[in-house]
C-alpha cells in the first residue's frame, strides 16, 4: 500500500546511554568512556533508508557530532536534512534561557561545520518545551531556526502540550515567527494518542501505527511525522540500570524494530521535514478549547 501522502521520517541522533531515562544512573563525565554504538546503528538505518529510497531528517545530538564529524558529513551527503537535538541532552525546563541558548548554539555549530550544511530545525530532548519552557521558542527564533519539533500535544508524565494543535503551525514571538512541527497523535473522543514512534511505535503493536498513519492521511489528508533513535534498532546495547518504568520504556522489543521499519518503509511514502514543511499550509485553525498560553497564528 503505497498512499499519495509523503510523511516525515525523523530519527534522533544519539547513544543509547544519552537517553532521558538514564539521567542520574550515567554521569555526563561518564560518557565518553562508554562503548559508543550510535554510528553503526545510524549506518544501519542509512543503508535502509537508501534501500527503500526514503530521505528523511536527522536531529543530531552537537556531543555526538563533535565526536563523529564523519557521520555527519555521511547523513548530509546521502541527501538526508541535518537538524539539531540540543548538545548535551538536557531537558529544557531544568535549564535558564543563558544555558539553553549556549547548548543551542554549541550543537548547531558542531553540526553545520560536520554537515557543510546550515541547520534549520530543533527538536527538543524528550519534548521538554512544555508551558514552563516556551522562551525557549523566542531563543530558537533568535539563533536562526525555522522550525521547532518539541511540543508533544499529549499528555504524559515528563512532556507535552496536551490542548497545542496535532499538525503543523505557525508561533508568532515578540522576535519573529517560527514553525511548530508535532509528532503525529490520533484524535480518538477527548484526547490525542500517539501514535507515529519511539516507545509508541516499539511498544505497542505495528498495527497501531499503521492505523494511525493511515487515519491522518485518509481521514485528514495530512502528514504523519514519525520518530525513532539508532539505539531502538539495537538489541545487543549493553544494559544499564534504572527503574522498572524506564527498563520497560527503553529495552522492549528491541529485536523486533527494526523489522517493523521495514514494514513501515513499505507501507507508507516518506520525506524530509523541511520538504513537507513547505508544503503545509501556513495558517490553521485553532481546536477547541486550545489553551490560550501559546499565541497562535490562524
Ligand atoms: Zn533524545
Amino acid at each position: 500500500m503505497r498512499d499519495a501522502i509523503v510523511n516525515v521520517m525523523t530519527i534522533d541522533v544519539e547513544d543509547y546511554f544519552h537517553v532521558s531515562v538514564f539521567d542520574g544512573v550515567v554521569p555526563r563525565a561518564r560518557w565518553d568512556r562508554l562503548e559508543s554504538r550510535v554510528c553503526r546503528n545510524t549506518e544501519r538505518l542509512l543503508d535502509l533508508f537508501d534501500e527503500h529510497r526514503v530521505r528523511a531528517t536527522f536531529f543530531i545530538l552537537g556531543w555526538v557530532a563533535e565526536r563523529h564529524p564523519a557521520l555527519v558529513a555521511r547523513i548530509a551527503g546521502a541527501g538526508h536534512e541535518v537538524a539539531c537535538h540540543s548538545h548535551e541532552h538536557r531537558l529544557v525546563y531544568d535549564l535558564t534561557r543563558a544555558q539553553f541558548r549556549d547548548d543551542v548554539r554549541r550543537a548547531k555549530a558542531a553540526i553545520e561545520t560536520a554537515a557543510s550544511r546550515r541547520v534549520f530545525g530543533y527538536r527538543a530532548p524528550s519534548y521538554s518545551i512544555t508551558p514552563q519552557s516556551l522562551w525557549a521558542l523566542d531563543v530558537l527564533i533568535e539563533e536562526g531556526f525555522t522550525y521547532d519539533a518539541s511540543i508533544f500535544p499529549i499528555r504524559h508524565d515528563r512532556y507535552g502540550i496536551p490542548l497545542s494543535p496535532r499538525h503543523p503551525y505557525l508561533v508568532t514571538r515578540d522576535h519573529g515567527v517560527l514553525y511548530e512541527v508535532p509528532a503525529t497523535t490520533v484524535r480518538v473522543g477527548p484526547v490525542n494518542l500517539p501514535v507515529a514512534g519511539g516507545g509508541y511505535f516499539r511498544i505497542l503493536p505495528y498495527a497501531w501505527t499503521r492505523w494511525g498513519i493511515d487515519r491522518v492521511n485518509r481521514c485528514e489528508q495530512r502528514a504523519a511525522i514519525f520518530y525513532l533513535h539508532p539505539w531502538e534498532i539495537d538489541p545487543d546495547q549493553p544494559r544499564l540500570a534504572t527503574s522498572r518504568l524506564g527498563q520497560f520504556r527503553h529495552y522492549r522489543n528491541l529485536h523486533d524494530t527494526e523489522a517493523r521499519l521495514r514494514a513501515l518503509l513499505r507501507d507508507f511514502s516518506f520525506g524530509r521535514l523541511i520538504d513537507v514543511l513547505e508544503t503545509e499550509p501556513r495558517a490553521v485553525s485553532a481546536p477547541a478549547g486550545l489553551e490560550p498560553s501559546l499565541p497562535y497564528v490562524w
